[in-house]
């Protein structure tokens, strides 16, 4: 039986989705996941304990394990333990990507340095102009994103910016490229997103998804996607050459991509390819002619099969991110049968917790939750997306003011 090795921050959706595939293909998982090992097999699902800010020793770990449970084949969910999969994967002589590639691929100014190195399309990072766009050089999910307009609101965005990477959650990353931001050029233009193998070195497009909604900023909160994208033969090859042009110049190699990029009036720019398939939810947007998930899919990857004759469906798909509108305490959401009843749409899953507190972007780094659909057309995709994305009533209550002392010392010892 062959067996697959999974990196991933927790179990989540993603990880049960690989699970039910690698049950129908007969593979055998052996998951890796982010947390403290002080006790062995905390959660008895025989994971391998691993600390995503430890690469050196979260590799010999593994590589410990695999001596006794070898592994055919590597994949990982989620950015952060992009490096530590090639680094597992070089180690153990199995195709991926070079660790140098996956480090420069979740570094967004070493991203920038190869693009241009390359002598392909990139915002100028050197001497940027207005308006520019201010970013943290490895968060994700536009996190700490913004862009920027004159003087006044550079000098803004960069210290809200500083405010993000000195916060807890960021420090306890201890990821010491948190220190840097990168400031470049304003690119506008149509933004596409690509889901994409590669497989010996090279490219093959999945998806190509078209994102209807206008980023033009100062946030840029992903919301829908939906494949197939409005574009002719012509402009789909433009992406898919720059994308795969990318890839190349980080020096990516072998296995899932996901690529985002704007098409400019004077070409293709490509911002990123992340050493990683699309995440958690929105790989649902991903289906094949025989009704294959994108794990299916990737895991037959991860054990050899090229993706030469693999076909997305015919039929056009879709998710949106639900994005929070405003921070405070989630109280409830209404209206979500009604979503799920709107021609097309075929799940509305709300994934934040209720009382938790919901915090936009920039500072954020989650959604609401996720719309799916699926029609024949994509225009009747994005129109049930937007449809039920209506029909949802969020409420929000204020945040309680600061917590004084004597109640962080209730929390204490209650909490
Ligand atoms: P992340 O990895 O956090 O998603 P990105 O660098 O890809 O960060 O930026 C997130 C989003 O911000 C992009 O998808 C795009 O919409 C917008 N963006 C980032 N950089 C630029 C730019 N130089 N020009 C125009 N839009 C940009």
């Amino acid at each position: 039986m062959k067996r697959v090795l999974v990196l991933a921050a927790t179990t989540g959706y993603q990880t049960r989705s690989f699970g039910d595939a690698a049950a129908r293909l007969g593979v055998e998982l052996l998951f890796a996941t982010d947390r403290c090992h002080v006790i062995d097999d905390p959660w008895q699902d025989g994971a391998v304990p691993i600390r995503f800010y430890d690469e050196a020793g979260s590799v010999a770990t593994i590589l410990d394990r695999t001596r006794t449970r070898p592994v055919d084949g590597i994949l990982v969910v989620g950015d952060r333990p992009t490096v530590i999969a090639a680094r597992v994967a070089e180690a153990l002589g199995l195709p991926g990507h070079p660790p140098a590639a996956a480090a420069a691929a979740g570094h967004k100014r070493l991203t920038r340095e190869r693009l241009r190195d390359a002598g392909l399309k990139v915002p100028d990072f050197t001497a940027p102009r207005f308006p520019c766009v201010v970013k943290p050089v490895a968060l994700t999910g536009s996190r700490g994103v913004i862009r920027a307009d004159d003087p006044a609101s550079l000098a803004a965005a960069i210290e809200r910016v500083r405010a993000i990477l000195t916060s807890v959650d960021v420090r306890n990353e201890r990821n010491a490229s948190h220190q840097e931001i990168l400031i470049e050029e304003f690119i506008p233009g149509h933004e596409f997103a690509v889901e994409g193998v590669l497989h010996h070195g090279r490219l093959y497009v999945l998806a190509i998804f078209d994102k209807p909604d206008a980023l033009d900023g100062p946030f840029f909160e992903e919301t829908i996607y939906v494949t197939p994208p409005p574009l002719d033969a012509a402009a789909r090859q433009a992406i898919e050459a720059a994308v795969a042009g990318a890839a190349h110049a980080i020096g990516l190699d072998h296995g899932p991509i996901h690529a985002e990029c704007r098409v400019a009036t004077d070409g293709v720019y490509v911002l990123e390819v992340a050493a990683r398939p699309i995440g958690g939810l929105c790989a649902r947007a991903v289906r094949f002619t025989g009704g294959e998930t994108l794990e299916e899919m990737l895991l037959r990857h991860a054990v050899g099969e090229s993706p030469a004759r693999w076909r997305r469906e015919e039929a056009a798909r879709g998710v949106m991110m639900i994005p929070i509108p405003r921070r405070g305490v989630l109280r409830g959401v209404d209206g979500v049968d009604q979503a799920r009843r709107i021609d097309g749409v075929e799940d509305v899953q709300i994934t934040a917790k209720l009382d938790q507190v919901l915090i936009p972007l920039p500072e954020g780094a989650s959604y609401l939750g996720f719309i799916f659909a699926g029609a024949p057309g994509a225009g009747d995709v994005t129109r049930a997306l937007r449809d039920a994305h209506r029909a949802l009533r969020v409420a929000i209550d204020p945040e309680l003011p600061m917590l004084t002392s004597s109640a962080l010392q209730y929390n204490h010892h209650h909490g």
